[in-house]
């Protein structure tokens, strides 16, 4: 397979555990148990490029469960994010499901500013230019796209590299090439449109191994290098190894910048959320899809 041939794989069953994942999350069902069956599912098929999220009402991305977690689906908006990795080539895709039934038009808003996005993308284009549909089109149903989440490139092993695709018209010049392999993920708001940081981070990833004296935290960062510098989730490590070691050696490693922290992201107004997500490839006349089933 060449590169190519690794993303296409990637990105197609990345849509396919997007596709599962989605209509398991109903009513009743339990948060954890949802994202574990996602994640063995993937684990079936290919490897997870990062720990599947599903962030919840105002939350825009970065939500995880623990291992104790015990949240219920009720009425929530949920946006579901599954990446999924074929020798460390990344496929990234995302939908909102809104049990709530009373949000369909902000749903609305961010599938359509990605379609309306994805007809404007092609070799050439400029990154501000593919912002300003995805602004134009959310503004127009009388919402805000966050404007401090954007999309991305995607590389070998790398979720997120430039180019950055903004959400908004920024005027940025950056161009796409051809071959370019995007991800580009529209946020509609009917709150700020800009997202804040906020506590109890669950999902982490790799800066720098550095020498660390304890014995298990040792371990615990050796078993973190072997995830490829991709992120990954406290509740992993918790399978491993006892929580109250895994607690310790996180906080060892963020105060020593082993390992950084990806906190809940959420709506600095408290407004809810909704996202849609595909990766593409650039081509010379426009763009292929390949989270696709
Ligand atoms: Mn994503
Ligand atoms: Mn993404």
């Amino acid at each position: 397979m060449d590169k190519i041939q690794k993303y296409e794989k990637a990105g197609k069953i990345a849509a396919e555990a997007l596709a599962y994942g989605k209509k398991l999350i109903k009513q009743k069902s339990y948060l954890l148990d949802v994202t574990k069956k996602i994640e063995d599912y993937i684990n079936k098929k290919a490897e997870i490029a990062f720990p599947i999220q599903i962030s919840m009402d105002n939350v825009a991305a970065h939500f995880y469960p623990d291992h104790d977690d015990e949240i219920i689906f009720e009425d929530q908006v949920c946006k579901l994010d599954v990446g999924v990795h074929v020798d460390g080539f990344v496929g990234d895709n995302a939908v909102t499901v809104d049990l709530s039934g009373k949000h369909t038009k902000l749903v609305k808003a961010s599938r359509e500013a990605l379609d309306n996005a994805i007809k404007v993308v092609k070799a050439g284009v400029q990154v501000g230019e593919i912002g300003k549909v995805i602004q134009d089109t959310i503004t127009g149903y009388g919402f805000a796209p966050i404007r401090n989440l954007s999309g991305h490139g995607l590389d070998e092993y790398n979720v997120h590299t430039p180019p950055n695709i903004p959400n908004t018209a920024t005027g940025d010049t950056t161009t796409l090439e051809e071959g370019d392999v995007v991800a580009i993920e529209p946020f509609a708001s009917t709150g700020a449109g800009i997202v804040i940081e906020t506590s109890n981070p669950t999902l982490f990833q790799l800066v720098e191994p550095k020498p660390v004296r304890d014995r298990t935290t040792r371990k615990i960062l050796q078993q973190i290098i072997n995830y490829n510098n991709l992120p990954f989730a406290k509740r992993w490590l918790v399978n491993d190894f006892p929580l109250f070691k895994v607690n310790f050696a996180l906080k060892r490693m963020l105060d020593k910048d082993i390992i950084s922290s990806f906190p809940p992201l959420a709506d600095k107004a408290k407004g809810i959320v909704s996202q849609a997500e595909y990766t593409v490839v650039v081509e010379k006349n426009g763009c292929r899809i390949l989270t696709k089933v």
